[in-house]
């Protein structure tokens, strides 16, 4: 096993990298990923201690666990001069490249340019006609207007399905940086016990998710394009819609962790996210304290708060405008 002092190798070949507080503290810093070239400039690549490193953009064609191959491409040298930037060491594996654990097994053949489309049934939510209209109603029986419905499909990329394991199911994209790693299908049948189907990432799965959703933050990219005051974490993609829906005009976004608990690499995204947002919050369901106690104190190196929601609401789904804005618009 090999490490890098990844910060002092950048500083050395005057590479622009950006660390927290809370990514430094789990051993790595963040930059540009060489591979995605100049159509993304945000520090979407991180460098980790022990060696690995991980594009979020393409976490399974841009990553590696050989430092020595980034650094070439980094540099432009020889595996040779590669390699003595790299001390040889034993270091403890860090599970910060749990997201791609499971892709780090066939290391030395990368699948390139893993790439995740919509099967051709999936078909966008947009207008009221047809099938399309059960969808739409399930969203308003949700706390929808029947006016804003429209907005909300086009603001999360919504679609439905209607035939196969995904009948039933409104398609909720899960992207990071412009890139489809995920989606997950809420069932608007209420008689239907699976509420959501998420894509396996498993190898045997078709389609195959490119990543584990609970790697992954729903509305992560919404939440990324433009600075917020307020960053509201919650659980499941409805929470996400009815907060960030409802406040994005007043400096609120939410993204959601798909179940409870936060994982590694969710902390990852959201380090990246406390670069954008004034304020992170999170709002556990009624009753969901012991998981807002996880939340707050895996997150207690990037200073989230615990923002309780009234007492008759019993999830941020349930919210509806006003509740949203004054909730969370006077912090
Ligand atoms: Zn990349």
């Amino acid at each position: 096993m090999v490490k890098v002092d990844w910060e002092k190798f950048c500083t050395l070949q005057h590479i622009e990298y950006l660390k927290t507080t809370a990514s430094l503290a789990r051993g790595y810093i963040n930059i540009h990923c060489p591979f995605c070239g100049d159509t993304d400039r945000s520090y979407h690549l991180g460098l980790h201690k022990s060696g690995r490193w991980t594009c979020y953009r393409d976490p399974i064609g841009h990553k590696g666990s050989d430092p020595r191959r980034i650094i070439m491409r980094l540099i432009g040298c020889n595996y040779e001069q590669a390699n003595s930037y790299v001390q040889d060491d034993v270091v403890e594996l860090s599970d910060f490249d749990e997201a791609s654990s499971e892709f780090m097994l066939n290391d030395n053949k990368p699948i390139q340019h893993g790439k995740l489309e919509f099967p051709t049934e999936f078909l966008r939510l947009r207008s009221n006609r047809g099938r399309a209209r059960m969808y739409l109603n399930y969203l308003i029986s949700r706390g929808f207007k029947t006016y804003e419905v429209s907005r909300v499909t086009h603001r999360y990329d919504l679609h439905y399905c209607d035939k196969g394991m995904w009948r039933g199911r409104i398609i909720i994209p899960i992207q990071i940086n412009g890139k489809l790693l995920s989606w997950t299908g809420r069932t608007v049948y209420d008689t239907e016990e699976l509420r959501y189907r998420s894509l396996s990432h498993k190898k045997d799965a078709e389609p195959q998710g490119l990543v584990n959703v609970r790697d992954l933050l729903f509305n992560y990219d919404n939440v990324t394009k433009e600075h917020y005051h307020v960053c509201v974490i919650v659980e499941g993609p409805l929470d996400v819609m009815k907060v960030d829906y409802y406040g994005h005009r007043y400096g609120i976004c939410a993204v959601g962790t798909f179940g409870t608990g936060i994982r590694e690499a969710q902390l990852d995204l959201l380090d990246l996210i406390r670069e954008k947002c004034d304020i992170l919050v999170v709002c556990g369901d009624q009753n969901a304290e012991a998981n807002v106690m996880d939340i707050l104190s895996a997150t207690r190196d990037i200073n989230v708060q615990n923002l309780p929601l009234p007492n008759n609401v019993k999830d941020p789904g349930e919210l509806n405008k006003k509740q949203v804005i004054t909730l969370f618009g006077d912090l």
